[in-house]
């Protein structure tokens, strides 16, 4: 990677916070006060050093690692078989492995204290259909496949995370929860974070997400969204003999057009989006029925609410219009109903939270600068209960996400890795103890 610097007094300033970070401090006030001389060996011990040079030497076999995981199909709702191949290479890092209800898979990394828990995840869902071609394509250090980057970086970037920690031999102070999530994109609607916020809920002080590529961002901020879907039925009938009759598709487009022209905010920023539309069984038949489904996203739940009621209001109002002006009401009339497909909630974490200042120190230690940036990731679920949560790339480069061009090179990935390793012993902790 470019632009990385390891002066020597940078890496001593990023020890010491490393250090600090890694004891489990639970006052929020005072982050970086000693409070175990333990946390005060961290930046000499040996095993931190070997799991982050663990990386550099095994770049070729993530990257294998990374084409085979990408190869499995696995769109939301039907991960069963990647999920089972997680599980097998969690095993093989040393991890205690389980599927759970919802199908997540987890490797636990027991701590010294068992009652406090952290979770590192990447979801292994995709939002390409289970025909789709997904056979990786390589050159060097380059590979295109739908998938390869988002999240085919952030699952492989657990299993490397956790084989490095295996190599080395260390153990945590909190245990430290390796989750591959299933049902992160579209309507999964974030079913496998929340199933693992749920159970693990009263024990949970941090969450990382590993999501996609990159080591220029840190999102910190949820951005609260909500996908609806707008129904019109109506009777049906022939285009030519039933011609008056009212039309679900006119319906909905008299109802978008009034939805399209709704106001919305530049600040807080809020959009929309109609994603999604069909209806109607061909070109000379009255429709039965038409459908559409929108994103609607805000910084502000107020304007999300204002938005949602708007849509409410705009398909509404089309579907009178189509029935006031079809000339023959005696042949039936439309019916309509805009239902919520899905929801996440909102929430920020505090620029003092112990997670925020661990990613910090790990940024200075790698040599790395990264943005605060507002998106809507798996960490929006904790976010919204106040638990502290990132999402953060797992290194390299990547583009193309959710296109069939998706690619990603891995070269500088082992700069990503060692961010994502130092963010998470940071706010986990290091036992003293060596763990064998
Ligand atoms: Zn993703």
């Amino acid at each position: 990677m470019s632009g990385k610097r390891c002066c020597n007094l940078a890496v001593k300033r990023a020890l010491v916070c490393v250090i600090l970070l890694a004891m489990p401090v639970r006052s929020v006030a005072t982050p970086h006060a000693p409070r175990q001389p333990q946390g005060s060996r961290l930046p000499d011990n040996a095993r931190v050093r070997a799991a982050l040079d663990w990386f550099t030497p095994h770049i070729s076999w993530v990257n294998d690692q990374q084409a085979r995981i990408t190869e499995i199909p696995a769109p939301s709702f039907q991960e069963a078989h990647r999920a089972a191949v997680v599980k097998e290479l969690f095993a093989e890092a040393g991890l205690a492995t389980q599927i759970d209800r919802t199908g997540n898979v987890i490797g636990e990394l027991r701590g010294v204290n068992e009652k406090e828990i952290v979770v590192v995840a990447a979801h292994i869902d995709t939002v390409f259909p289970p025909d789709t071609d997904v056979r990786v394509h390589r050159d060097g250090s380059r590979m295109v496949a739908p998938g390869i980057s988002d999240n085919g970086t952030g699952v492989v970037a657990l299993v490397a995370l956790a084989r490095a920690v295996q190599f080395a031999h260390l153990k945590p102070q909190r245990t430290v929860l390796f989750v591959g999530d299933v049902g992160e994109e579209g309507e999964g609607n974030l079913r496998g974070m929340r199933a693992i916020v749920d159970t693990y809920r009263g024990k949970l002080k941090a969450v990382v997400v590993l999501d996609g590529s990159g080591t220029d961002h840190v999102t910190t901020k949820a951005l609260a969204s909500r996908r609806l879907e707008a129904l019109i039925t109506g009777p049906g009938g022939h285009s030519w003999s039933d011609f008056g009759m009212p039309n679900p598709i006119n319906a909905l487009v008299r109802g978008s057009v009034r939805f399209i022209n709704t106001k919305v905010p530049a600040s807080p920023r809020t959009t929309f989006n109609i994603g999604q539309i069909e209806g109607g069984t061909s070109v000379n038949s009255i429709p039965h029925e038409a459908h559409l489904k929108v994103d609607i996203r805000s910084e502000s739940e107020d304007e999300l609410a204002r938005l949602e009621s708007a849509l409410r209001d705009c398909i509404a109002a089309g579907a009178r219009d189509e029935m006031e002006s079809a000339g023959d009401r005696s042949k039936g009339k439309l019916e309509w109903k805009v239902e919520l497909l899905g929801s996440r909630p909102g929430g920020e974490l505090a620029s003092d939270s112990q997670l925020l200042t661990a990613l910090r120190a790990a940024d200075e230690f790698v040599g790395n600068q990264s943005r605060v940036e507002r998106s809507s990731t798996d960490a929006n679920i904790p976010l919204s209960l106040g638990i502290e949560a990132i999402s953060i790339g797992a290194g390299g480069n990547g583009g193309g996400a959710h296109s069939l061009q998706e690619w990603y090179d891995s070269a500088g990935r082992e700069l990503g890795l060692k961010r994502a390793l130092l963010t998470i012993l940071g706010i986990s902790g290091v036992a003293e103890e060596k763990s064998r």
